[in-house]
């Protein structure tokens, strides 16, 4: 089976993006409320599962079409795309190796657009080395596990319907990156909130932190083998996490142009009755930073598609593409606020908002430093992981 016509699944995501996200992206980035509507928009409009495989009701698709959608909802709301980009990445981690159970309880409601999932690795104590989980998993009978620890910064957190959670594997001292994920569903007894997210920017994504206290989950949660995590982390998370966030970036990178765009040909100076976009100099920064714009993408798109066409040698382009579009994103937005003026400044301008968002790409893990770091080490040919 050939994936869904990705024109007709973009056409029907702008609509959302432009009917539903657009409207409510100042108050979702104001109030800091999860940007509900918008969401639920795109499970109603049947993209929801993006990444599900199409035997189970989904679209079939990988880490090109979660970049292309993440883009267009990025230019309109960062904290949206993110939202979304992270049940995708939670439903393609789901979907790699579902038995038919887990098909049947959280593939076909995801593809339904009843079930919406995200990814839980992050903890306070192992911060961006996201891959080396303490929170454990402890086998309390033939068919239930216990979970333990406590997660941080998990977008989606306490409005998904499940949550893919990294733990230990079963031999602790095993190598880095052995870990295990589980499937934990929402409200599950021992589940703890905490206080509310409240960031700088993405200040829709709910990104809280959460407490497992003795989470009973049934062994059949278990996704794949335990211990083979590795594996989901760089065939499965890295590449629709990271093209999840490239299409993010990428979203707040061009909207900020088209935002200088708008600006310069409206600029005009009384004493003259010239207009900003006649200055040479501006007609240059703006060619420029479009130029920086258009090579940033085309090379997050050559990675999604070297990756889903299965290239592998896709892995450091994928690497770099996150890594270039933070620094596409941060010194867009900071170069329109100059040409842009006083305006930008205000601290409800359009630009204020998308230099905040754009400010977590070399945060967000993979970081920007690691991801560098990664591709030294494979152009080195030492593993990717190590020290
Ligand atoms: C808005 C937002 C949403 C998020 N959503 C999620 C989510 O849905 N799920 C999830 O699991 N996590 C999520 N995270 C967590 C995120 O991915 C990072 O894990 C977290 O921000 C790392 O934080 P830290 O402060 O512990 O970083 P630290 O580990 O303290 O790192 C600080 C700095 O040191 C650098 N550094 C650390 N180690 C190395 C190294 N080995 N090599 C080179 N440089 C290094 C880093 O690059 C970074 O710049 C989110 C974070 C944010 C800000």
């Amino acid at each position: 089976m050939y994936p869904r016509d990705l024109e007709s699944i973009l056409e029907k995501v702008q609509h959302v993006a432009k009917d539903v996200v657009a409207k409510n992206a100042a108050d979702v980035d104001r109030e800091g409320c999860w940007p509900e509507e918008g969401l639920r928009a795109l499970q109603q409009a049947g993209v929801a599962g993006l990444t599900v495989p199409m035997e189970y009701g989904g679209l079939g698709h990988g880490s090109f079409a979660v970049a292309q959608i993440c883009e267009l909802l990025g230019q309109e709301c960062a904290s949206t795309a993110m939202c979304f980009g992270m049940h995708c990445v939670g439903s393609a981690v789901l979907s790699a190796k579902a038995t038919p159970d887990q098909q049947e309880r959280f593939l076909q409601p995801i593809a339904a657009g009843e079930h919406l999932t995200t990814l839980s690795l992050s903890e306070a104590g192992t911060g961006s080395h996201f891959y080396i989980p303490n929170t454990r998993l402890d086998a309390v009978s033939s068919e239930m596990y216990q979970i333990t620890g406590t997660k941080t910064f998990v977008t989606n957190g306490g409005h998904a319907d499940s949550y893919v959670v990294s733990t230990v594997a079963a031999d602790p001292d095993g190598p880095m990156g052995e870990f295990s994920c589980i499937v934990v569903p929402a409200n599950s007894d021992g589940m703890n909130w905490g206080p509310p997210w409240s960031g700088l920017g993405m200040r829709g994504n709910s990104s809280t932190s959460l407490t497992l206290d003795k989470v009973a989950v049934p062994r059949k949660n278990l996704l794949g083998e335990e211990g083979d995590q590795i594996w989901y982390v760089f065939q499965v998370v890295a590449p629709i996490f990271l093209m999840a966030m490239t299409g993010t970036y990428l979203g707040i990178a061009s909207a900020a142009l088209e935002e200088a765009r708008i600006h310069l040909l409206k600029r005009q100076y009384t004493e003259s009755g010239t207009g900003l976009s006649q200055l040479a100099v501006v007609q240059h920064r703006l060619g420029t930073l479009w130029g920086m714009l258009e090579r940033t993408r085309r090379l997050c798109y050559h990675a999604a598609s070297s990756f889903d066409a299965g290239d592998p040698d896709a892995l450091p382009t994928v690497f770099t593409a996150k890594a270039e579009v933070a620094d596409c994103a941060v010194n867009m937005v900071n170069e329109v606020m100059t040409l842009t003026g006083g305006l930008a400044y205000r601290d409800d301008s359009r630009l204020h908002q998308l230099l905040r968002d754009a400010r977590a790409a070399h945060i967000m893990a993979p970081t920007t430093d690691m991801l560098r770091t990664w591709t030294g080490r494979v152009l080195l040919g030492l593993p990717i992981l190590g020290v």
